[in-house]
């Protein structure tokens, strides 16, 4: 994978169906980019990868480094090398868009990943709970999250813009995983407020894909529910 080239594993819509028994390993991932966001078996929490090191944001606020050998139904990353780095304030979630808009108001139909350092005064994060059921959907599992507030903290946003019409195969709009500077807590991000911060932003045009081989992943029923992952990935 060259510099700012998009590796994505499985789909989005085969989390939605639930499919998420097996699938690359973490030592694999890491091969793959330096920053990137998944989840894990049994979408047990959020998947942050950050400088080499994949991070396993549980629910309750725990976090753990993944073993070389755990399994990885989904995930995105990128050999991330900002084409542009600015010092700024966020003021919400939606500043992130007017950042990456303001680098390139011509990628609607392209793909976008960035890299956020810095100080929140408020931030919102929720972690998956994990499938209670063997095929659980995720659409499901977003009902039953761990939601978590944090004033004041420090740490890294990893995150990719997809372009709507990707709905399904990716999140569209903005995805984004945060983990504070202590690695002691994070999950994905659901609102930011007064963000002090430096930010890295990179388009991309290149997509490599991989899609699971297993029977689940070949039998499962897959639709783009619009509706369903804007509540759970929102
Ligand atoms: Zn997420």
């Amino acid at each position: 994978m060259a510099v700012n080239e998009l590796y994505q594993y499985s789909l989005v819509n085969a989390l939605m169906s639930g499919v998420s028994e097996s699938g690359i390993t973490a030592k694999q991932l890491i091969e793959k980019g330096n920053i990137g966001l998944g989840t894990f078996v049994k979408m047990q929490g959020e998947l942050l990868l950050l400088d080499g090191k994949v991070y396993q944001l549980l629910a309750g606020g725990k976090i753990r480094i993944a073993d070389d050998t755990d399994q990885i139904p989904y995930a995105v990353c990128t050999r991330f090398k900002p084409q542009s780095t600015e010092t700024l304030t966020l003021e919400n979630k939606d500043s992130v868009d007017t950042v990456l808009e303001k680098f390139n108001d011509h990628a609607s139909n392209l793909f976008m990943a960035y890299r956020i350092e810095g100080r929140f005064r408020y931030l919102k994060c929720r972690t998956v709970k994990g499938q209670e059921y063997d095929g659980q959907p995720l659409s499901e599992l977003g009902k039953k999250q761990f939601v978590a507030e944090y004033d004041n903290i420090e740490g890294t946003i990893v995150g990719f813009r997809s372009p709507s019409a990707w709905q399904g195969f990716f999140v569209a709009g903005e995805h984004m995983h945060f983990i504070d500077k202590d690695l002691k807590v994070g999950g994905h991000v659901l609102d930011i407020a007064d963000g002090e911060v430096s930010m890295g932003v990179a388009t991309i045009h290149q997509i490599h894909f991989e899609l699971p081989t297993s029977e689940k992943f070949n039998s499962a029923k897959m639709s783009t529910d619009d509706v369903g992952l804007k509540s759970v990935e929102g």
